[in-house]
């Protein structure tokens, strides 16, 4: 059997589970008005029929004080009719599913709430919201505690197999046990007894509101990451305690949202967090889940057979691939269609209140609208570009029973995602390609590599349709110099295929030239092993091993002609490349026109003024044209052609994917 240990049932109070993946809550937006709603039924029960054991949904609010009414709301009966649909429709596919209650204090904005200001152990700034909340009076506690004890009755009533209680990532509970947070002089106060106090008091009471048989699970941060806060020391202690107030399972993941340590983007590293869990585990003998970064059945396995933890979330890899468990089940896993952390249709559309979709996978929040139905005729299809447009329409039109060719003028698939693989924290983007190109191989799609696709070829060929997914080329400034032999385009140094100086100038400050000084700037650092082997052996003192991570071998100026650099990186990644930049020194200049280069630099002009950058190498990320000269030339030669990606216009993986899906089920 595939995934022995994944697929083992187990039982949490009462709770048959079938498997041990559970998808854990996250936001998606599907709920403006609080009910439940079509989109979000259908969202759900594609992930139930995929396979998953358990599906917990939420944050839902327990009152109207702590979240926004565009949440999955659950502080009322008027509720409970919309929840048992939901309930019913993933029960029906044959998952189980809980609910998980929702009280985000000082993390809740006013606007939120009608304007009423936000509540918490004490009156503590918030970096998140910008805003300091009121200190709960000690009469007013109880009443919050019952709140969350009156909403794990509702969830009962309304069929949910489980309740969880949100206890980590700053909210309320997090904020009773911090004392970042919490300055009380009560008995919610001061020791961490006393701090422990209001978590373990609502778990008291919702387990007397849901009785002994029915299974409460307690999300809980592993460690904090915020100075003075809590660590997995803590953690332990306070998840003791709660295993005795009634916790049937704890589901771990890391810190705040107020740290400033990277939690979900991609250069987390995969599992990284699976440690914290581990902490726990060790002091509890209620199961334990792993969550955060944990994207493919290889790595979850491994994390059960080695004992790490009982259960793995998968939260984002659900959104990326609902048939993940059927796939890993079937021996398929090398089908499977991996979160790459990319935030970009996820977190970066909710922070722009748009509802959440997926970059590798257009359907994700869509599942009512769309589908890939069978084509009535199957037509030839000529598919020219093997990146990730192409690779996707033409694995959709294979799907649908069309007779698929793609043909790539280079010599391998995957496009631009492939230059991600030297970029520091990147790498993941190239993991979309891969999965592509898996697909494409399986659905039987022709595939030629190396062959450059001219008007006699698709002439000889005769394709009933063509897609032209020839991507981009990028753009020449046309500066005086830049033609001379120390001027390189960033995509060529991020291939491999030219290399630069030690002093560097790159033109242009968006994605790909930050990317591009992020991969020049690591050049010279420490690689993971020799850190690993340094460190273990304690070769070298903290401070020389802390230089040597962070200094490499290049000196790496960006300058961007705009006031801000990285405008096309979303909300929740920017500040980590922004982090990185920082730390290896990068220098980072804004409006600032490059002007001509010379044999030694760079002339450059200044909102203050002409100025002059010394370097030995520029590199030009000044962004791209359209590469589809292709498309005049066959104009009446087929029935129909389609222009997609960056083909089309250059933008973003996201949308190209999208184009080629939309493309491939329009054929
Ligand atoms: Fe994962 Fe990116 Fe999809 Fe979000 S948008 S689920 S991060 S692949």
């Amino acid at each position: 059997m595939a995934y022995p240990y994944l697929f083992s049932p187990i039982e949490i109070n009462g709770m048959e589970l079938k498997n041990r993946i559970v998808m854990t809550a996250m936001h998606l937006g599907y709920t403006p008005e609080g009910k439940v709603t079509d989109r979000l039924v259908d969202f759900y029960a594609l992930r139930a029929k995929g396979g998953v054991g358990l599906i917990i949904v939420g944050g839902c609010p327990i009152d109207e004080y702590g979240g926004m009414s565009s949440m999955i709301c659950i502080y009322d009966d008027r509720y409970i009719p919309g929840l048992r649909r939901l309930v019913d429709a993933v029960k029906g596919n044959g998952a189980k599913i809980a609910a998980q209650l929702y009280q985000a204090g000082r993390y809740t904005h006013s606007a939120m709430i009608g304007g009423r200001k936000p509540f918490s152990a004490s009156a503590v700034r918030s970096k998140l919201t910008g805003e300091t909340p009121r200190a709960l009076d000690l009469e007013e506690i109880s009443g919050v505690q019952d709140r969350f004890a009156e909403a794990a009755g509702r969830a009962r009533k309304a069929g949910f197999d489980a309740v969880e209680v949100l206890g980590s990532a700053g909210y309320l509970i997090s904020q009773f046990l911090s004392p970042v947070t919490n300055k009380r002089e009560d008995r919610y106060g001061g020791t961490l007894e006393n701090r422990m106090r209001f978590g373990v008091e609502v778990v008291e009471k919702v387990r007397e509101a849901v009785g002994p048989d029915y299974p409460v699970i307690m999300r809980l941060a592993g460690n904090d990451f915020m100075e003075g806060g809590c660590t997995n020391l803590e953690a332990g202690i306070f998840a003791e305690a709660l295993e005795k107030a009634g916790v049937d399972l704890f589901n771990i993941t890391g810190g705040w949202h107020e740290t400033r340590v990277p939690q979900l983007t991609m250069n987390v590293p995969r599992g990284a967090y699976v440690y914290l869990a581990q902490g726990i585990k060790a002091v509890v003998s209620k199961p334990v889940l792993a969550s955060n970064r944990i994207n493919d059945p290889d790595m979850a396995e491994a994390i059960l057979r080695n004992g790490e933890a009982d259960m793995v979330t998968m939260a984002r890899g659900l959104l990326a691939d609902p048939e993940l468990p059927r796939k890993a089940q079937n021996g398929q896993a090398r089908l499977i269609y991996h979160c790459i952390a990319c935030n970009q249709g996820c977190f970066d559309e909710i922070f722009s209140l748009r509802p959440a979709t997926c970059l590798v996978n257009p359907m994700a929040g869509r599942e009512g609208a769309l589908s890939v139905d069978r084509a009535q005729t199957a037509k030839k299809v000529l598919v020219i570009g093997g990146g990730v447009a192409g690779m996707k329409a033409a694995c959709v039109a294979a799907e649908r029973g069309h007779n698929v060719s793609l043909v790539e003028q280079t010599d391998r698939l995957g496009g631009q995602a492939l230059l991600n693989r030297s970029i520091p924290g990147r790498e993941e983007m190239a993991t979309a390609a891969f999965d592509l190109a898996g697909n494409l191989r399986d659905l039987g799609v022709e595939i030629t590599l190396g062959r450059k696709v001219d008007v006699p070829f698709v002439k000889d060929m005769k394709p009933d349709a063509i897609v032209v997914a020839t991507g981009s080329r990028p753009i020449m400034p046309q500066i005086p110099g830049v033609g001379m032999e120390h001027v390189v385009q960033a995509w060529d140094v991020l291939d491999g295929k030219a290399g630069v100086g030690r002093r560097v100038v790159v033109v242009g400050g968006n994605a790909v030239g930050l990317e591009t000084a992020l991969h020049l700037a690591r050049v010279g650092t420490l690689s993971p092993e020799v850190l690993h082997f340094l460190t273990a052996n304690n070769a070298e003192t903290a401070e020389t091993i802390t230089e040597l991570l962070n200094k490499g071998s290049k000196e790496v100026t960006v300058i961007e002609m705009t006031r801000k650099a990285g405008k096309d990186i979303g909300l929740s990644t920017r500040w980590t490349v922004m982090a990185e930049l920082r730390r290896l020194g990068v220098t980072i200049m804004t409006g600032v026109t490059a002007v001509a280069v010379t044999e030694d630099g760079l002339d450059i002009e200044k909102e203050d003024g002409k100025g002059f950058l010394s370097a030995d190498s520029i590199v030009l990320a000044v962004g791209s044209n359209p590469e589809n000269g292709l498309l005049t030339e066959l104009e009446g030669l087929v029935p129909e052609v389609y222009a997609i990606g960056d083909a089309k216009s250059p933008r973003k993986a996201m949308e190209a994917i999208r184009e080629g899906f939309e493309t491939g089920t329009k054929i």
